[in-house]
């Protein structure tokens, strides 16, 4: 295993001497025909995101042109070193906005080795018990939710954070900035903090081909927010998963962490959230959309311990009842009421149609499992 000599330091002072600008003198030379792919998948904690890049000799048209691949699972806790081996599948691709030109991103899952298996019964494969995104996509593909053709919307709030200090970017040493109130959606030196990053992220995810709908500056100085969606069925946790990819990676660049702690800050801080904004066939009808709405709020009702469970680790932090959150005990939805598990938008009732948000996910949350219970709980139960 590799150490880090602490005569050194961390790997980041190591970084802050790195010189990005010599690597842009290379980007632009023609690769003779090879196509890097950069391949992202889930590593073992399910909150991490792991990659490494196959250099392949023509532009994949579909995933399902991309080869299989494998890693070493026993180093990102998902196998034992003795048979170490767990097998990649290329789910989704997107333009590579770090190596351009015909670079591609992909977002793989992952499969026990195959042992006795060919390529054309790739569907007898055993996902790893982290690949969240297998059981999506079996309910994904069920005919009834299919049919009802699902959209996604999901708010990913994060926090900057300085990467030796640990402490959010621009806040004073040791010390807290002003009360929250002057930051949500503000602009200006001291207000806005880290704007290089999210313009940057915003730019990146036009580019790889993710459907972002927008940015904003939240309540909490350092923190911010991107949308995502809204996405069809499993476009709404490979994009969103891709996205955070990208803010890593953009991270790396500018030297700064980015968390998805549901409570980075304890105390009178906002918390950050992953709500939920989700609509289908029945919901977007017009005239019998609000009705289903609230057919399906009944049934999210009665799921409710399920889907805390998988709304992310360390939600009870954040969903305090204050700070613009539910209770995480109780259920409870109204029109335009933020401090509710579910929100209703102030138009809905009036068209009789549109979208409702699950205000109860957090940050950190798995887009995968997410997006399932939704699914499931409205749509098959
Ligand atoms: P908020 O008012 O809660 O801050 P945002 O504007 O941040 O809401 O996010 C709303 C999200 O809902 C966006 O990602 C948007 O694309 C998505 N959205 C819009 N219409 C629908 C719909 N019909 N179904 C699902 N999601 C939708
Ligand atoms: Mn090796
Ligand atoms: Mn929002
Ligand atoms: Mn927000
Ligand atoms: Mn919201």
């Amino acid at each position: 295993m590799a150490t880090v000599s602490p005569v050194f330091g961390t790997t980041q002072s190591i970084k802050g001497l790195l010189d990005h600008t010599i690597v842009d003198k290379f980007r632009d030379l023609p690769q003779n025909g090879k196509i890097a792919a950069e391949y992202v998948w889930l590593g073992g904690t399910g909150a991490d995101l792991r990659s490494k890049t196959k250099t392949l000799d023509k532009i994949p048209k579909s995933p399902a042109d991309l080869p299989k691949w494998n890693y070493d699972g026993s180093s990102t806790g998902q196998a034992p070193g003795t048979d170490s081996e767990v097998y990649l599948v290329a789910r989704a691709i997107y333009k590579d906005p770090f190596r351009g030109g015909d670079n591609i991103l992909v977002m793989a899952d992952a499969y026990e080795p195959p042992r006795q298996i060919a390529d054309d019964k790739m569907s007898e494969l055993k996902p790893i018990p982290t690949n969240t995104r297998f059981a999506c996509m079996k309910v994904m593909e069920d005919e009834k939710v299919k049919a009802e053709e699902p959209w996604f919307g999901i708010e990913q709030e994060y926090t900057l954070l300085n990467s030796v200090t640990k402490w959010p970017l621009g806040w004073p040493a040791c010390g807290y900035p002003g009360p929250q109130g002057p930051y949500y959606c503000s602009a200006g030196a001291g207000c806005a903090i880290g704007r290089e990053i999210v313009e940057a992220h915003l730019k990146c995810c036009y580019y790889a081909g993710i459907n972002i709908s927008g940015v904003n500056a939240e309540v909490m100085p350092a923190q911010w927010e991107f949308q995502v969606g809204p996405c069809q069925g499993m476009d709404a946790g490979d994009q969103l998963w891709m996205s955070r990819y990208i803010l890593l990676r953009l991270g790396e660049m500018f030297n700064v962490d980015v968390t998805l702690d549901p409570k980075p800050i304890p105390g009178d801080w906002n918390g950050a959230g992953g709500h939920c904004n989700y609509s289908t066939n029945s919901t977007r009808k017009e005239g019998t959309g609000w009705d289903a709405i609230k057919e399906q709020i009944a049934k999210l009702e009665k799921r409710h311990a399920v889907h805390i469970a998988g709304y992310g680790e360390g939600n009870e932090r954040r969903l305090t009842g204050k700070h613009e959150t539910s209770s995480m005990h109780e259920f409870s939805w109204g029109v335009a009421n933020r401090g509710a598990s579910i929100r209703v938008g102030r138009t809905v009732p009036v068209d009789k149609c549109g979208y409702y948000e699950d205000r109860r996910p957090s940050s950190n949350l798995d887009p995968y499992v997410v997006t399932k219970l939704i699914a499931e709980t409205t749509l098959l139960m």
